[in-house]
């Protein structure tokens, strides 16, 4: 029987644990493992409780490969899901090399004092990967994830050619707080207040974090929102997996109250990485900040209103230029009401328990390590449909973007 662990119980570590608990064919045995074990155990009993299933519970230091290989040679996993912080990546990649297991995860390294998000680190296990006859799937989530899948779909099924790529995820969601964040704090503001760099002309442009900034109306009624053009690290696999792209941009919404709350921590020096000296101890304030902040995994109660995700892609079909749109709207108290979760951590979970069952299924199996753009799009666009996040097409909108 293939057995899997996830690893991180925080927002996303409960979707995904649900998800897959709802799917007993798929993943028959789960054990939960994080760094604070009664996490674990709290969402375990949800699970009890909602589905009548038995997931174990563990607790691990996934920045330690010794501890994580003890753990993996007690439990003898299938495969690993890492929805813990981008800094286990390599940690938990090196365990699975180490004692056979596959991988998958959510976000792309990142050292914990450099806020620079990149996939080298883990594009140079290919090998390794390759030769241990294990697969590495990266960006299974939604953005990285349903995003890469939805310009795959598009590539294959709308183009004979891409060429232009604008991603554009609107969180139209509101929790009531004057400053939250709707995943881990940390790695938010360290994304949110990075360099911006968008792709145009074969290279990289980088531009100040939030100086470029559009209107946008949703389909579906979602509604109008400002969206500031950002980086995020789909923008690199995409651009180097579709080399056609001439230009490629990301683009999110923000509210004014976030913006604002952001700005002014930014200027007193609350989002720095930078450790200071408080009483004779060493504090990082972004960390101190993040303790300060509410939990992402308590916003399900109090958040209304909907997501909406979506890639619109520029290219050519049958010698004429051609426009098309792939979105997912999602309405954050129906998350809620299915597993007790906002919006952001049901996008990404659900994604990511569909790129388990891929490789659970043999779907997909390959070895070396995978953005999940090489996939085919096929079988998981066709869950997203089955599981919870129906995706729409529409040819030709009429959006007018920059
Ligand atoms: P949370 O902060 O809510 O949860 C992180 C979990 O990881 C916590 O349970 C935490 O433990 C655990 N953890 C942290 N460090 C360690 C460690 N050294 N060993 C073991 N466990 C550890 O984050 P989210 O659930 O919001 O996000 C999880 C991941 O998903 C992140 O990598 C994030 O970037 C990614 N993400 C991806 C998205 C996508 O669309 N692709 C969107 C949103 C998030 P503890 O409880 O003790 O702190």
């Amino acid at each position: 029987m293939k057995k899997i662990i996830i690893i991180g119980a925080g927002g996303v570590g409960h979707v995904v644990a649900h998800k897959c608990a709802q799917l007993a064919e798929v993943f028959p045995e789960i054990l939960l493992a994080s760094r604070t074990e009664s996490k674990c155990v709290d969402i375990a009993k949800h699970v009890l409780q909602q589905y009548g299933r038995t997931i174990k519970t563990a607790q691990v230091d996934a920045d330690d490969v010794s501890d994580l290989v003890r753990l993996f040679d007690n439990y003898k996993p299938f495969m690993v899901i890492n929805v813990a912080l981008p800094y286990q990546d390599l940690t938990i990649m090196d365990a699975c090399l180490e004692m056979g297991v596959h991988y998958l995860d959510t976000a792309n390294y990142e050292p914990l004092d450099t806020a620079k998000f990149e996939y080298k680190w883990q594009w140079a296990y290919q090998e390794r990967f390759k030769q241990a006859g294990l697969m590495a799937l990266l960006g299974s989530g939604f953005d990285p994830g349903a995003t890469n899948m939805f310009t795959a779909f598009a590539a294959k099924h709308y183009f004979d050619e891409i060429h232009e790529l604008d991603i554009i995820d609107v969180n139209g969601g509101d929790h009531g707080y004057p400053f939250a964040t709707n995943f881990n704090p940390e790695i938010n503001i360290r994304e949110v207040t990075a360099e911006c760099r968008h792709w145009e002309n074969d290279k990289f442009i980088t531009t100040p974090a939030m100086s470029e900034m559009q209107s946008f109306t949703c389909p579906d009624e979602v509604g109008t929102y400002n969206i500031y053009r950002m980086y995020h690290e789909e923008l690199e696999s995409l651009t180097k997996h579709y080399p056609s792209l001439k230009k490629a941009q990301f683009w999110m919404s923000f509210g004014d109250s976030y913006l604002k709350h952001l700005e002014i921590l930014g200027n007193v020096g609350m989002t720095s990485i930078e450790p200071v000296k408080f009483n004779g101890q060493d504090i990082v304030p972004i960390q101190f900040l993040k303790q300060l902040l509410p939990d992402p995994a308590s916003l399900g109660p109090r958040t209304h209103g909907k997501t909406c995700i979506g890639c619109l892609v520029r290219g050519i079909k049958d010698g004429k230029k051609t426009t098309v749109y792939i979105y997912n709207v999602k309405d954050h108290q129906d998350c809620y009401k299915e597993v007790k979760s906002q919006g952001i951590s049901y996008t990404t979970g659900v994604p990511t328990m569909i790129g388990a069952k891929m490789m659970m299924t043999g779907v997909w199996q390959q070895p070396g390590v995978w953005n999940i753009e090489q996939m085919d799009p096929d079988p998981f666009m066709a869950d997203l449909n089955e599981y919870g996040l129906p995706f729409q097409v529409i040819e030709n909108p009429d959006f007018k973007l920059i």
